[in-house]
């Protein structure tokens, strides 16, 4: 039998937990147990034999930058009435958790523009105090973070990515065509003073930024930033020519090699990127290679977008929706079938291509509608 247990947030609206999950209180603090009918509690492996642990959700399609690489600059955004609610938001990461999810990153476009984010922050930090989430996280541009630092780190959170492809102020308003560096450093300032671990996330784009990355690289080392460069991914129609932007990281790799002794290590944060120490600085460097180095065969992930559609890959157009299981009953059995039958989808890998002959992105959608 499953039962639904109302509770009240400080300060927060009523929460209704979804239908399947039991609350147990347990001298004031809140534990909670999920479980469901049909056996449908079972934890998600895919036809690879892949564990899925690792839920991204996008919690808007929305953003207060356009960078060149991730958006048109005359982006056309969902209308909001197709997003779901933030409780929906909230009822359908719990049924990833009780799926066995154990990472959640929340994402966008920019998450900290969707309005009361804190609100849903707070609400899935009880799968933290539970134990059954081990890490509540977000990427973020940091253009908000000023404000939103000590909040976050309240409820929780303690690792933030932010992105930062330039710190040349002038650069960095080129690439991200909106965006103002000096307030994306105070947010650092602000995350770090709050005792969040910041891991600084930069698009390696040729032409761009290639000779900046060693002193990007010093810069978030002397910080205590551990730093991760990623290769563009042919993602969605943008303004410009992704050929003239893409940069193999093995190349920066092999540059950087030149300069620096790159040790690798087995760090891992549970996302796709590869490690190495840099000697010389005594910081972590990651590597997120799509193009050069396939890294699908260990991936753990799936995503959902702001309107509740499931991406069983970042680099495959398929895709399930899950609103409409989410809205047509106050219980999550159903959602959690449509999830196993997702997984039982999730394919092999990407067809991620850049190159001169291929004209379209590999995917139509834009990174900001399943989030990085
Ligand atoms: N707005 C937040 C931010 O910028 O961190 C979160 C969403 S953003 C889509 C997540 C990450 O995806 C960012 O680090 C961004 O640089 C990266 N990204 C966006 N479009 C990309 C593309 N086409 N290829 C590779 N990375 C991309
Ligand atoms: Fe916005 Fe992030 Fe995309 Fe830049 S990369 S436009 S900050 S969603």
């Amino acid at each position: 039998m499953t039962k639904t247990t109302l509770f009240k947030q400080d300060g927060l609206p009523t929460f209704r937990p979804p239908s399947g999950v039991i609350e147990v209180r347990q001298g004031g603090a809140r534990s909670e147990l999920a479980t469901f009918q049909n056996g449908a509690n079972g934890e998600m492996v895919d036809p690879f034999g892949r564990h899925i642990t690792y839920l991204r959700v996008s919690v808007t399609d929305r953003c207060d930058f356009r960078c060149v690489y991730c958006m048109a600059e005359d982006m056309e955004f969902l209308p909001k009435r197709d997003l779901l609610t933030l409780e929906e938001l909230d009822r359908l990461s719990t049924t990833f958790i009780a799926k066995g999810v154990k990472k959640l990153r929340l994402t966008g476009g920019e998450p900290l523009v969707r309005k009361n984010i804190m609100y849903l922050i707070r609400s899935l930090s009880r799968h933290l105090e539970t134990g059954a989430l081990e890490e509540l996280t977000l990427t973020t541009n940091g253009s908000q973070l000023k404000r939103f630092a000590k909040d976050l780190a309240d409820a929780g959170v303690r690792r933030l990515n932010v992105s930062v492809d330039t710190l040349d102020a002038d650069k960095f308003r080129r690439i991200t065509r909106w965006g103002e560096l000096k307030k994306v450093m105070e947010g650092i300032d602000a995350a770090q003073e709050a005792g969040l671990h910041v891991k600084l996330n930069a698009v390696a784009l040729k032409g761009f930024n290639d000779s900046e990355i060693p002193s990007m690289i010093e810069w978030a080392h002397g910080r205590g930033m551990d730093m991760t460069l990623i290769e563009t991914m042919p993602m969605g129609e943008i303004d410009e020519d992704r050929t003239d932007q893409y940069l193999p990281l093995s190349k920066v790799r092999a540059d950087l090699s030149r300069q620096w002794t790159l040790n690798d290590i087995p760090f891992k944060t549970g996302g796709p990127a590869r490690y190495v120490e840099v000697a010389e600085t005594g910081g972590r460097l990651g590597f997120i290679t799509p193009m050069t180095h396939n890294f699908c065969e260990s991936c753990n992930r799936v995503r959902v977008t702001c309107t509740g559609t499931l991406f069983m890959c970042l680099g495959q157009e398929d895709a399930v929706d899950l609103r409409e299981p989410l809205r047509s009953s106050e219980g999550n059995d159903l959602l959690a079938e449509e999830i196993d039958r997702a997984i039982s989808r999730k394919p092999k890998g990407h067809d991620f291509v850049i190159d001169r002959k291929t004209r379209n992105p590999s995917v139509s959608r834009h990174m900001s509608v399943t989030g990085g």
